[in-house]
């Protein structure tokens, strides 16, 4: 092996990622005089957070009544009773307090006619728990929320000197011998350099893996980097079987067209012209949740009424709208359509399909985001000096399905959160671990290993079997015969990570050595993701077998945790409880347990 020198720069905290969910976590421990570094692989307001169109859900009641306890309701009827309980209430409870400070922060939030930050409807969002109309709970700005909330968070993290490191990429972490985390080996981008971060809080922010699948509406980073790096650390992945698919994905290109799109009055209609989602439910028709609507289209596609030459996706109608609205409400998936469809959305339909678009596994954490390491004697130990939030984690307040402009408001809640814990348990005046040798020199040997690989197949070809298989066998319908297919091929494919051949061996910009890195990352979180939906054997919110139709609650209201082995690419499979228990009782103004009892998920 080649030798390495790096760099080394001591941290109270280190935040790898600069989404939402990293940027608002660098925040709240700057703003406490936390010393804390931020590195991220991309610009910081590149990141896939940027793309968020629609909005962020908090019960503010800005367009008429609305509660935290309906919000919460909602959220866990979204998850289809996966979600737990104690995060699910801290997030919708927390959230409109967040929504208030990013306010404050100056994100510029569209407004009512008095001034009040703009609310929309959104699928799953409904009141008197899911017996009223829906509501109006989404704030927005515009169709470009995310782009907002990034740059002003930014530009806070800045005023607090939060100091940024930007291109670097996070190789692996750090571990002690006995389980804490130390920081992370990161490879500047730009002029081959490698750097130590030693931090007394790591904290991972990395987002999601949608880039496991050859349609999906994230970003080509998104590469579940965090999860391939806990993977190697020996700690679990949660949840990995449940994949959202959005609806509305452009066809053909991917790209997404928001659910604010049928927020604001758009809706389907099959070959036939059939507004078919009145037929699948009643009440919330187009604004059912995610999972829901994107079966009903497959099934409509399945059944010959899909639209088109090929009769193979669906038609998604905003022609009906007042142009003003889509000037207003929705300049940016106008344009979308435009470049991306050929389609002009004040005269025809957009030609749409269901995308892969939100992972609602990842790694295991409490409503602190602290990660969790359990063991067998305790399923809620936690894993010292870790803390991962946002896409990258799972607290779990989405379960099996998340609603929609859930996320963003996750990543706010719980980057504050961990900045709050952070300032309980992080010593400013400790000394920052001394690193531990061992565990340096495997990642400098894990990095030199690929760098000089020269087997037989390239990153891209592997690469794109790995999406193929998963978009064929882990899709939005699954069956016993294509999991176990599935599964059977892409530890093969994983297996075959040893024989890959990257052919630049610089280390400036080397686009090949990083997107194999990036390839390596995506691996463990595609075979967690196959191997632990082969197992379950139900069907709950994103997870619909075919064999196994019905929900079952005795046997498998159950958290999946999925394990490897340092870097071999088969998973071993275990389980954790669900939370069942709220953070407040009902006597204290808490949710009366009653109401989010398990029940039928009708929409
Ligand atoms: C097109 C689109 C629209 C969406 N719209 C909405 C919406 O309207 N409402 C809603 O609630 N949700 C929406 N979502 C979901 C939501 O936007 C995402 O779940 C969320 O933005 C993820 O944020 P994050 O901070 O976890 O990660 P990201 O924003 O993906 O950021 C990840 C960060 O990690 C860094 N990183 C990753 N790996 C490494 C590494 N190895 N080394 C260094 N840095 C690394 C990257 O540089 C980046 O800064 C949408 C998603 C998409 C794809």
């Amino acid at each position: 092996m080649a030798s390495y020198e790096y760099e080394t720069h001591e941290y109270d905290v280190v935040v790898v990622g600069a989404g939402g969910a990293g940027l608002r976590a660098t925040l709240g421990m700057a703003e406490q005089g936390l010393r804390t570094a931020c590195v991220t692989k991309v610009f910081p307001t590149r990141s896939h957070t940027v793309a968020a169109q629609g909005g962020i859900a908090a019960s503010l009641g800005n367009m008429g009544p609305d509660s935290w306890q309906w919000h919460m309701y909602d959220t866990v009827k979204g998850s289809d009773w996966l979600g737990d309980t104690d995060a699910m209430e801290y997030l919708a409870r927390e959230a409109p307090k967040a929504v208030y400070e990013l306010e404050h922060y100056g994100v510029p939030f569209s407004r009512t006619e008095e001034g009040k930050i703009y609310q929309r409807p959104f699928g799953g969002h409904t009141t008197e728990y899911g017996e009223g109309p829906a509501v109006q709970r989404t704030c927005a700005a515009a169709d470009r929320t995310g782009h907002a909330i990034l740059h002003t968070l930014y530009g806070q993290s800045l005023k607090q000197k939060a100091e940024f490191f930007i291109e670097y990429f996070a190789i692996d972490l750090i571990m002690s011998e006995d389980g804490e985390c130390q920081g992370v080996l990161c490879w500047k981008l730009d002029d081959g350099t490698l750097h130590l971060f030693s931090a007394k809080m790591t904290v991972l922010a990395t987002g999601g893996y949608g880039r496991a699948y050859f349609s999906a509406t994230s970003a080509h980073t998104c590469t579940g980097d965090g999860g391939g790096m806990v993977a190697r650390a020996g700690l679990p992945l949660q949840d990995m079987e449940f994949v959202q698919f959005h609806p509305t994905g452009i066809y053909g290109a991917g790209c997404l067209i928001t659910e604010g799109a049928r927020g604001e009055g758009g809706y389907l209609t099959n070959s036939e012209g059939e507004r078919f989602m009145e037929r699948y439910a009643p009440t919330y028709k187009d604004l059912a949740s995610r999972d829901v609507v994107s079966r009903c289209m497959t099934m409509e596609i399945r059944e010959g009424r899909g639209v088109g030459q090929n009769g193979d996706h669906i038609h998604l109608n905003l022609n009906h709208l007042p142009a003003e609205t889509l000037a207003l409400r929705l300049p940016g998936i106008s344009e979308s359509a435009r470049i991306f469809a050929g389609v002009d959305v004040t005269k025809e339909p957009v030609p749409v399909l269901p995308t892969v678009h939100y992972n609602m596994g990842g790694i295991p954490t409490n409503y602190w985001g602290e990660v969790l390491a359990p063991t067998a004697k305790d399923d809620n130990a936690v894993a010292p000096g870790l803390m991962a939030v946002g896409e990258a984690g799972c607290a779990s307040v989405h379960g099996a399905n998340r609603l929609g402009s859930n996320s963003l408001i996750d990543l706010v809640v719980f980057g504050r959160a961990a900045a709050i814990r952070a300032g309980e348990i992080v010593d400013p005046n400790s000394a920052v671990p001394t690193p531990n040798m061992r565990s340096v020199e495997m990642a400098l040997a894990r990095f030199d290993g690929l760098r000089h690989a020269r087997g037989q197949v390239g990153t891209a070809e592997l690469r794109l079997e790995m999406q193929k298989t998963m978009q064929d066998d882990a899709a939005v319908f699954r069956t016993s015969e294509t999991l176990a297919q599935g599964k059977e091929k892409m530890e093969g494919i994983a297996g075959k990570l040893s024989d890959v051949a990257v052919t630049d061996n610089t280390l400036i910009w080397n686009s090949d050595l990083m997107e194999t890195l990036e390839l390596a990352n995506l691996m463990p979180n595609a075979v967690a993701t196959v191997v632990a939906a082969e197992a379950r054997k139900e069907s709950r919110g994103a997870h619909a077998h075919e064999d196994f139709p019905d929900r079952d609650d005795e046997n498998w209201r159950k958290h999946s945790l999925t394990w490897f082995k340092g870097d071999e690419q088969k998973a071993s499979l275990g389980y954790r409880g669900v939370h069942m228990n709220p953070l407040t009782s009902h006597n204290d103004g808490g949710i009366d347990l009653k109401k989010i009892a398990p029940k039928a998920r009708v929409y």
